[in-house]
């Protein structure tokens, strides 16, 4: 398997103490953040809510998020956990639309050992992938291209979401 490459994470893995906590759930910022577009929260939900990675893996790397702060799925009950996979597929059915991508790669990292940047606030990762992509992100591997790629992917997908509620 293929690797992405993408060295604008280090900035993400600096952020993490050397204890391995967070000094903030960043995620619970994103959940009570007043600007969405800010924040890169681009769909609400009343138990979840769906927000772009700022340190991405690849182009659209999105986080499907409970909004309750909890690190397990056996802590979820199932209202959450049925908005969670809604969510989930809704946040696909448009990047198939908007970014189309040839394929994705859609999950959970639990507990740190197994790559969870935050294992305290359960998050589902969504990374859609391109033909040829693991060639092509090296091109992009340029931290000042990441703040505006955002940006546009999130207008993109905002607008989508607006004509087609
Ligand atoms: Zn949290």
């Amino acid at each position: 398997m293929d690797t992405l490459w993408a060295p604008w994470r280090m900035k993400y893995i600096d952020g993490i103490n050397n204890d391995g906590s967070h000094s903030g759930c960043f995620l619970c910022a994103a959940r009570d953040a007043k600007d969405d577009r800010e924040a890169l929260v681009f769909l609400r939900r009343p138990h979840a809510f769906a927000v772009l990675n700022r340190f991405p893996y690849n182009n659209g790397h999105t986080l499907i998020v409970p909004a309750a702060h909890k690190g397990d799925l056996a802590d979820l009950p199932d209202d959450p956990m049925l908005a969670l996979m809604t969510l989930t597929r809704d946040v696909l059915a448009v990047f198939r639309r908007v970014l189309r991508p040839d394929g994705f790669n859609v999950g959970f990292n639990v507990g740190r050992t197994a790559g969870a940047g935050l294992p305290e606030h359960l998050h589902l990762h969504i990374v859609p992938r391109w033909n040829g992509d693991t060639n092509f992100m090296p091109v992009l591997a340029d931290t000042k291209v990441i703040p505006q790629a955002l940006e546009d992917v999130y207008d993109r997908l905002t607008k989508a979401l607006q004509d087609t509620p």
